[in-house]
């Protein structure tokens, strides 16, 4: 990361844009103001911002839209994306984090609690620019391309499982409550229900194949991720 990270802030709206643009100036970051996501596509095929502030609402294609888009694409998949948006109901947030977004921050935001989103988001995010390369078994996650191989074939994995496996990759034979699990993967958003692991432990088994069998339900305690599977599965 440079000394001043760069934030590429996609907002429509300019009151808001030039108040978040001001407030990262003042706070040591470097904010490019764009209007939609079509120049939003010209400044990352340019250069790759430190993060993304993403309104979720905007002039042509939807800042969902445009995550789902850079998540898929190899070159900006591995930045950070901060949804903004003024919708308060659940299945909307979850639909956010699905979409690739690492967080979101609900309008009208305090200046404290952006900054303190865009520091963590960054903090999350550097393990993994560093090269970040876990192994469980054949399993294999690269943090630097967010690559994911069987046996050295490559899987393909939603955000939210990339996410939820690497958190288990990076903690395994331990066995993660689902209130473990919603924190640290979904972050402090105590209001998603615990359920949505399961669905997306489901997800990620599914993703996953054979391997699947890594991830071990305890029953009354959670999830746990074990290599000792998959070596036996090779022996
Ligand atoms: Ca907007």
């Amino acid at each position: 990361m440079s000394p001043m990270p760069r934030v590429l802030i996609v907002e429509d709206e300019p009151p808001i844009a030039e108040l978040i643009a001001v407030n990262l100036r003042h706070n040591g970051f470097e904010p490019v103001w764009v209007e939609d996501g079509a120049a939003a596509q010209r400044e990352l095929d340019a250069r790759l911002p430190d993060v993304v502030l993403l309104d979720w609402m905007l002039p042509g294609e939807s800042g969902l839209q445009l995550a789902r888009r850079w998540r898929a694409d190899a070159r900006t998949r591995g930045v950070p994306i901060l949804l903004l948006t003024a919708r308060g109901d659940e299945p909307d947030k979850v639909a956010g984090l699905d979409a690739g977004a690492d967080d979101y921050i609900t309008k009208p935001f305090s200046t404290q609690e952006l900054l303190a989103r865009i520091r963590a988001v960054l903090r999350r995010r550097a393990p993994e620019q560093a090269g970040e390369r876990l192994a469980a078994g054949a399993l294999e996650l690269h943090g630097a391309t967010h690559r994911v191989s069987w046996q050295g074939r490559e899987l393909k994995l939603g955000p939210t499982e990339y996410r939820l496996l690497r958190y288990l990759m990076g903690h395994p034979e331990r066995v993660h409550s689902r209130a473990r699990l919603l924190d640290k993967v979904w972050g402090d958003h105590v209001y998603i229900e615990e359920r949505t692991v399961d669905v997306h432990i489901k997800r990620l088994r599914e993703s996953l194949g054979e391997a699947g069998r890594l991830i071990e339900t305890v029953r009354g305690a959670g999830y746990r991720l074990t290599a000792a599977v998959g070596e036996n599965e090779n022996s």
